[in-house]
């Protein structure tokens, strides 16, 4: 059995991995890909004293840190569950269990698409998720955000600094921000807002995005909106559906409830990075979550 067992190898997994490592104990880590979102990233502009770089280097970098302890790193496997006998356990979806003293969970999140023709083809190249990363790319340009919820309205009101114009496109006929985010929105003189819109496709050039088109609900008119980016913000989704049922709670968005040494409710088992309640989720914040919940799985295991 392991002292600690990470699940996951993203950036708060490799941290979480590294940390406990360090303070010689048997460490195991399992991911079913390592590197997580990072991988599907290409320009990375705010992982602090690196003023840039791109995913699959950063990920790159990650895994070979890890490896320089005696981590048992076991990826194309996923989790299926937690449980606890005499120790904790985690089964595979291969059919394996894994035991150990103490778990952290690290398995990260991932963003809803909209699943339009050519979200998937621009991706990286006009079709975004994330404001605070990508937003600078661009600077003067004219960009849609698509959600009106609250990360969408913070999204267009953080863009509308950066950007020329901003359309924010919501598929209701309102929006779910919160009222404050409406007001401040709408005070902006560069974001116009614009309801039941139905995105159809993502257009591009062959070689990034030109526009988008979008069905006006009321009427039905098929419209064009010509743009450099798209920002998608209907909601990122937390890898924690297999621990549905478990010890481990979770808030009704399915985000792993932690406190602020990373604890979850379920004894020994701690938790860091996208997967959990940890305001904003970056790469920065996740490695220092997992540095939190690996110090605290550690604190755990000297007092039991
Ligand atoms: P993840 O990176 O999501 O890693 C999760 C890990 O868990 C993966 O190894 C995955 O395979 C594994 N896993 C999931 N489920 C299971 C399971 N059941 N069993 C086993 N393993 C499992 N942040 C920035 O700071 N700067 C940026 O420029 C930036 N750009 C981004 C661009 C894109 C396109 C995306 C998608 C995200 C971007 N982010 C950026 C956000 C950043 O990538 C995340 O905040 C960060 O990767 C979260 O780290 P994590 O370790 O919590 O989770």
């Amino acid at each position: 059995p392991y002292d600690v067992l990470v699940v996951g190898g993203g950036p708060a997994g490799a941290a979480a991995a590294i940390y406990a490592a360090r303070k010689g104990i048997r460490t195991g880590l399992v991911a079913e890909r390592f590197g997580g979102q990072v991988m599907d990233t290409v320009g990375i502009e705010n992982f602090i004293s690196v003023p840039y770089t791109e995913g699959p280097k950063l990920a790159a970098s990650l895994e070979q840190h890890v490896k320089e302890y005696g981590v048992d790193i076991i990826t194309d496997q996923r989790a299926a569950g937690i449980g606890k006998g005499e120790l904790l356990e985690v089964p595979l979806a291969s059919g394996a269990t894994l035991k150990s003293r103490s778990v952290i969970l690290a398995t990260g999140a991932r963003w809803r698409e909209l699943n339009v023709p050519g979200e998937a083809e621009y991706r990286t190249r006009g079709v975004a998720y994330c404001p605070h990363c990508d937003g600078p790319f661009f600077k003067g340009k004219r960009v849609a955000v698509v959600g009106g919820g609250n990360s969408g309205i913070e999204a267009a009101i953080d863009l509308a600094g950066i950007v020329e114009h901003v359309t924010v496109l919501e598929f209701a006929d309102t929006l779910r921000a919160d009222e404050v985010l409406q007001r401040k929105a709408r005070a902006m003189g560069n974001i116009e807002i614009i309801t039941n819109a139905q995105t159809t496709e993502v257009v591009g050039d062959g070689s990034k995005v030109t526009g988008m088109k979008y069905t006006d609900r009321v009427s039905g008119d098929s419209r064009l909106l010509e743009l450099a980016g798209i920002f998608v913000q209907i909601g990122l989704v937390p890898n924690t559906e297999f621990l549905k049922g478990s010890e481990v709670e979770l808030t009704r968005f399915g985000e792993v409830m932690i406190d602020t040494r990373g604890a979850t409710s379920m004894n020994g088992v701690f938790a860091a990075g996208d997967a959990t309640t940890v305001p904003y989720k970056q790469i920065i914040i996740s490695m220092g979550a997992g540095a939190t919940a690996a110090l605290s799985a550690f604190d755990h295991l000297i007092r039991s």
